[in-house]
């Protein structure tokens, strides 16, 4: 692993934050119009979609340029750009498995926003069991009508086009009857319901499918291999570089050693306190661990390694952090965690810059990290299975007495 940051990699740094002193908006970004044109701007400059390949309108940087860019950005509080499941992990995953005509009309208006995505793939039923999905899509001869349920969709209310799971064969293994479509979320067929969640906030939504339609050519891949496909969208979903994250958490600490200073419990500072003193002190160290983490993988990806299953490692370990983090914060804040600002707050247009405002909300959204993209139990599992070579989960049900 090399831990320094090349000449090269300094100069670009010292760059980017020359161009977000003199362009990161002053002000919170209140509306969706708001968030696109900061969007623009950052896409312009050559801060979104680093690694896309050019071809598709991307930038083709390196990993730890993509990670200099969300630290700085980061540090100074800047607002991030939106359409995350659409840069993030849906654009590569039409790279890697869409058709040329499918490339063509949909990545180029990915990266500025144009067009906003979202991902279709959890039920009611069918979450961390997701091939036992009912959603289906029969085929019309020229195009598929699609019927059933989806939830969790994160970004729904806003989103223009969806990557959606469904069924397409019921009759044979439930992996093997599945099929990955490209689908328009402006259609009568399709209804979005906003949910409201523990913080308050509607970042995802139901979405009811009746009779609504999918163009034959919006099939991505082959009819019945869409389970393939879904984990290619999940292993990027997962992602690996979370120095950015270890960011973010670095600013708030500094913000919580600050409110430890000024404020008081039986008559002096919090700081002064030898229980809170050493609760501070293991955040800190387990930060730093992160940090050292984060720049580990970088390292890796670097070097053109991909993460694979590694991927859940770092996830697990990241978003339980985050829990154990935030717990800590508000055991020191006390009430004050209810009023106090962990970092700024930006409008909730979209679930990629769905940021927490108080402690408190810091708190509950922490939540969220252990459950999306696969729960860490199902982590543990493909660790368990992919990473350590363990034998495959036996259900207690199968076991003989
Ligand atoms: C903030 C957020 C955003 C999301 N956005 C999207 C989105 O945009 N699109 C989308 O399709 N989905 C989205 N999801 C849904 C997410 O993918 C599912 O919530 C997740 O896969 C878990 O499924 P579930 O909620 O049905 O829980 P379940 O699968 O019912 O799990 C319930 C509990 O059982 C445990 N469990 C389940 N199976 C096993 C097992 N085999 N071994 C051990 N333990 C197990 C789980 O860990 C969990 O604790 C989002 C979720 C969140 C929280």
């Amino acid at each position: 692993m090399d831990l320094n940051y090349s000449p090269e990699d300094r100069a670009f740094r010292a760059k980017t934050r020359d161009w977000l002193a003199a362009n990161a908006p002053q002000e919170d970004l209140k509306t969706l119009a708001e968030r696109k044109a900061w969007h623009r701007k950052l896409y312009e400059a050559g801060y979104v979609g680093m690694l896309w390949p050019r071809e598709y309108g991307g930038w083709g940087a390196t990993p730890m340029q993509q990670a200099i860019v969300q630290d700085e950005m980061a540090r100074v509080g800047a607002p991030p750009p939106i359409n995350g499941l659409g840069i993030g992990f849906i654009g590569p995953t039409i790279i890697v498995h869409g058709t040329p005509a499918q490339k063509e009309r949909y990545l180029r208006k990915i990266l500025p926003a144009e067009e906003i995505w979202c991902q279709l793939y959890s039920e009611p039923n069918a979450g961390s069991d997701l091939a036992s999905l009912k959603t289906r899509a029969e085929d019309q001869g020229d195009h598929f009508v699609v019927n059933g349920q989806k939830i969790w969709t994160s970004s729904g209310p806003i989103a223009d086009w969806g990557i959606l799971l469904a069924r397409t064969d019921p009759k044979v293994a439930k992996h093997r009857g599945i099929s990955c479509f490209l689908i328009s979320m402006r259609q009568p067929g399709v209804e979005v319901r906003p949910l409201k969640q523990i913080t308050g906030h509607s970042l995802f939504s139901e979405v009811f499918f009746t009779g609504a339609r999918v163009e034959k050519h919006d099939l991505v891949g082959n009819l019945n291999e869409g389970w393939a496909i879904a984990q290619t969208t999940l292993g990027y979903e997962r992602g690996a570089n979370s120095l950015g994250r270890v960011t973010r958490y670095a600013i708030a600490f500094t913000q919580l050693v600050k409110a430890a200073r000024e404020l008081r419990r039986g008559g002096r500072p919090l700081i002064e306190d030898p229980a809170v003193r050493a609760r501070m002190g293991k955040l800190y160290a387990e930060l730093e661990v992160q940090r050292y983490a984060g720049l580990r993988v970088l390292s890796a990806l670097n070097r053109g390694q991909a993460p694979g299953a590694a991927s859940s490692i770092t996830k697990l370990s990241y978003t339980e952090f985050e829990k154990r983090y935030y717990e800590t914060a508000l055991e020191i804040l006390g009430p004050w965690g209810q009023l106090m600002s962990a970092r700024e707050e930006f409008e909730e247009v979209d679930s990629s810059s769905g940021e927490p405002g108080t402690w408190a909300t810091a708190f509950l959204w922490s939540r969220a990290g252990t459950i999306y993209s696969g729960s860490s139990e199902v982590q543990k599992n493909i660790i368990g299975e992919r990473v350590l070579g363990l034998p495959k989960e036996v259900r207690a049900d199968r076991l003989k007495a």
